[in-house]
């Protein structure tokens, strides 16, 4: 076991509108500054602190896609090869740039996200270890109000109701029991998955009528290895989970956006159980995190706190009229460095 703390890298969404008198970053030095007047209208801060001050593992302004993905993928996805699971989420606010991040702009190659970035690199390099045999297996799941979809299955998601079982396996860690996994044998493959599963999912949007921004998604490539040299029947297995969460903003603003109390509800809480754990196993260690409380803790068990090289891309929208969320996200990401996982090749 090895101890790998998360990495926290801050990316904010470019705008025109910038709010200098609010933030002040220090690329070199990797710190933001925020300053708040204490008449501030905006609620939370409004009475509590004038001045913040955060320092990050890295960050990300106006950073092109290739820049975010050379910083917050390439070693991840080299460990996830070698045997290590690996994790890489998006978090925060509605609008700040989270799938833009995982999945990319749809109109130009070189504006594709994290997520087809790291499939091209998985593929690519196994084929430069031709001493193993490599399989690999692609799953995207949906959870939307506590209900977790299947989102390459040949089921549509609104008839999935309670098919998906979530299992902590003392080998495997965290299983997803009853998904379905697609054999992949190339890139093409692999993103031909992703977009059927991103298919399934406005499909679904449409007949469940709901909002994507509401819920979270998880696109995971299994990779087994065997080697060809070794006489021993050797397997190293290991995970890339790449997650786009909801939007963390609060029922206040949610519910002024126009959406149901019932999705903002389910959104705030299974957001808030992560800070729990977060917050478990940022201040009191190990035991007692109440992983279990929700599906989104659970199927992330092992990316937060477990056995995963894990990096969170923290979202900020730097406008004037978002002070309130950033500061939210900026101190959701600091709990997040604290958090210390512990990795190890999983060998069968
Ligand atoms: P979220 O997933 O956090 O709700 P999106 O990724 O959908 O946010 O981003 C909201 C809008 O801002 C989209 O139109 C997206 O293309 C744009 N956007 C976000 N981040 C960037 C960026 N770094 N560069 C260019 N456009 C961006």
């Amino acid at each position: 076991m090895v101890k790998s703390t998360v990495k926290v890298v801050i990316r904010t969404r470019p705008t025109a509108n910038f709010a200098s008198k609010n933030l002040k970053l220090d690329l070199e030095k990797k710190t933001i500054e925020v300053f708040i007047p204490k008449d501030s209208t905006q609620g939370m801060i409004n009475n509590q602190q004038e001045n913040w001050k955060f320092k990050f593992d890295d960050f990300l302004h106006n950073a092109p896609q290739e820049e975010v993905y050379n910083i917050c993928g390439q070693d991840i996805v080299r460990s996830v090869i070698e045997g290590y699971n690996g994790t890489i989420f998006a978090y925060g606010q509605t609008g700040a740039g989270k799938t833009y991040t995982m999945s990319g702009g749809s109109q130009n190659y070189k504006f594709r996200g994290i997520i087809p970035r790291a499939i091209s690199q998985i593929f690519r390099e196994v084929q430069n270890k031709p001493e193993f045999s490599f399989t690999i297996k692609v799953s995207y799941v949906e959870i939307y109000n506590e209900l977790v979809y299947d989102l390459l299955s040949t089921i549509p998601p609104s008839e999935q109701a309670g098919s998906i079982m979530i299992q902590d396996d003392s080998k495997y860690g965290i299983v997803v029991k009853g998904l379905t996994l697609v054999m992949s044998t190339s890139e093409e493959d692999a993103l031909n998955q992703l977009f059927e599963g991103e298919t399934n999912r406005t499909i679904a949007e449409h007949k469940l009528n709901k909002s994507s921004t509401r819920s979270h998604c998880i696109y995971t490539l299994h990779i087994e290895s065997r080697s060809r040299v070794e006489s021993s029947e050797k397997v190293v297995f290991s995970k890339l989970n790449l997650v786009d969460l909801a939007g963390s903003e609060r029922t206040k603003k949610t519910g002024s956006e126009g959406l149901t109390l019932t999705e903002a509800n389910f959104i705030n809480k299974s957001l808030s159980y992560m800070e729990q754990v977060v917050i478990a196993l940022s201040e009191k260690g190990r035991d007692h995190v109440p992983y279990r409380q929700s599906k989104l803790t659970y199927i992330l068990k092992d990316s937060i706190g477990g056995n995963s090289k894990t990096l969170m891309v923290a979202n900020i929208w730097p406008e004037p009229e978002h002070m309130e969320e950033t500061i939210s996200t900026l101190r959701f990401a600091t709990r997040m460095m604290r958090v210390s996982n512990e990795i190890t090749i999983n060998v069968e």
